[in-house]
């Protein structure tokens, strides 16, 4: 998964890895409170992380709709990923 090397450039966040990893935390209802209000403050001013968010948030229910009870592979979520990415 070294995927980040060509999405560098105009959009940049430098907090990014922070909020990936928030996000994911709160996408999997494990974030604390705090937690979730920085990420929630953050989308809002950082189109990055924003746009980051409602990507994860998609795959996540495409794939509850579609595969509940099955496991995922890597490869499908990341080709989900990109189309979303390209498709924006
Ligand atoms: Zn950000």
């Amino acid at each position: 998964m070294s995927d980040n090397s060509e999405k560098k450039g105009s959009n940049d966040c430098n907090e990014f890895a922070k909020c990936l990893q928030y996000l994911h935390l709160m996408l999997d209802n494990e974030a604390t409170e705090e937690q979730e209000i920085y990420l929630k403050n953050h989308i809002h001013k950082c189109m990055v992380c924003f746009e980051q968010y409602e990507v994860e948030k998609q795959i996540r229910e495409l794939l509850r709709s579609k595969l509940t009870n099955q496991k995922v592979p890597a490869d499908l979520a990341q080709a989900i990923r990109n189309k979303v990415f390209q498709s924006a």
